[in-house]
């Protein structure tokens, strides 16, 4: 099963990738909507991955970071079409929840299709 936190570090990550410029770390969580203890946790763990660099600043009087996306270390482009990064449901879904990953179909769906993929 997909953890949510993967699931937010990879929409950060492709979020990253599509604006491809630095960015303010507030102003991340901002326009992902995302809480920004949140998007401070997975930074620090793309950080450790090398798939981004944080450069120390301050804004407004308040510390922060400078966000820069890195072009070395690039996720597999197919877990970015992974149906949960759109999902309206995302934040509600879970184990036992109303919606859950393990009957989803539309993640299922696109697992199988993962897995046709890889058998071609
Ligand atoms: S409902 Fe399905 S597609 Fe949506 S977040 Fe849950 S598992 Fe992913």
């Amino acid at each position: 099963m997909v953890s949510k936190s993967s699931l937010l570090e990879e929409r950060i990550l492709r979020f990253l990738r599509e604006i491809d410029e630095p960015i303010i770390q507030p102003e991340i969580a901002r326009r992902l909507n995302v809480s920004s203890r949140d998007v401070s946790r997975i930074l620090a763990k793309l950080e450790k991955k090398g798939v981004i660099k944080r450069e120390k600043v301050i804004m407004k009087g308040r510390r922060t970071f400078k966000v820069f996306p890195l072009r070395e270390a690039e996720p597999l482009d197919a877990l970015l079409e992974c149906p949960c990064f759109s999902c309206p449901y995302l934040e509600m879904c879970g184990e036992k929840q109303e919606h859950d990953p393990s009957t989803c179909r539309k993640l299922t769906e696109w697992l199988l299709s993962l897995t046709t993929k890889t058998a071609t």
